[in-house]
């Protein structure tokens, strides 16, 4: 049975999406079979390992809203063992078409339960916000991955996010832990960055990974040509420290 992880933080630009599909790229690269969840209406994770938006006619709104079973939209991507549910922006409206819905909080779930066992790891890229799409994703996932970008505030909203994956503990997922805390987009020439490791490992203690994300410009520069890391520059700076984020992530179960 895959191990289903949601890669979640409500604030945007602090590396869901780039670790989402370079984590799961890299698991692929070391023979893992890998299913990514695009439930963020940007749909850049789509993009991100080569789905062209515009060729998509069946997304994950249709799984969500309309009941399509998710095997009839997965999408196999260029990168062996790598499939993908993509979002396209019709899943935009599905934040205010699931209120009204039955059982709105576990769609997710109850779609991928049919394709759990085809994988070694699910992994669901959620939007930027404490919606019904991250509720969904939380409530699916056996774990979560929380990034945390580098900077000032890094810390702050933070406690929106532990507070809402309680409430999701307590109503909805008991068995939701948290699978670890990724530090991202370390710029290494300033203190800062050090300063925010030491105040987030401080705060999360053992559960922060020993692989700290760095600022690097191949990482930047892959999404534009719909490519992961570890084939856009598989001797990149930014490869290297998301195969050991695979590594470190398969080492945990
Ligand atoms: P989120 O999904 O949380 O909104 P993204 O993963 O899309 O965040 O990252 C925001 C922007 O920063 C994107 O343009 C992305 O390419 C860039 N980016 C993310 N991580 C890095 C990194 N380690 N080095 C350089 N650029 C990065
Ligand atoms: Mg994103």
């Amino acid at each position: 049975m895959g191990k289903i992880i949601a890669v979640a933080n409500q604030k945007g630009g602090v590396g869901k999406t780039t670790s989402s599909v370079n984590l799961s790229a890299c698991l692929a690269h070391l023979n893992k079979k890998i299913l990514i969840v695009d439930i963020d209406p940007q749909g850049n994770s789509t993009s991100g390992v080569g789905i062209n938006k515009a060729d998509v006619s069946h997304c994950i709104y249709d799984v969500l809203v309309d009941d399509i079973e998710a095997e009839n939209v997965c999408v196999q991507t260029d990168i062996d063992n790598l499939d993908i549910i993509p979002a396209t922006i019709q899943l935009a409206g599905a934040e205010i078409e699931l209120v009204s819905t039955i059982s709105r909080e576990v769609r997710l779930k109850k779609a991928l339960d049919s394709i759990q066992d085809q994988y070694d790891y699910i992994i669901i890229d959620c939007p930027p916000s404490l919606g019904l799409l991250t509720i969904n994703a939380l409530t699916a996932s056996d774990t979560v991955i929380i990034p945390v970008q580098c900077e000032y505030y890094a810390l702050e909203g933070l406690s929106q996010l532990l507070n809402t994956i309680r409430l999701v503990q307590k109503h909805l997922n008991k068995e939701l832990m948290i699978e670890g805390v990724l530090l991202t987009m370390l710029d290494a020439r300033t203190n800062l960055g050090l300063q925010v490791i030491d105040e987030v490992k401080k705060y999360f203690q053992d559960k922060v990974y020993n692989t700290v994300i760095p600022r690097n410009i191949r990482l930047g520069e892959a999404p534009s040509h719909g490519q992961p890391i570890i084939t856009y520059d598989s001797k990149s700076r930014g490869a290297e420290v998301y195969l050991d984020l695979a590594k470190e992530v398969i080492a945990d179960g």
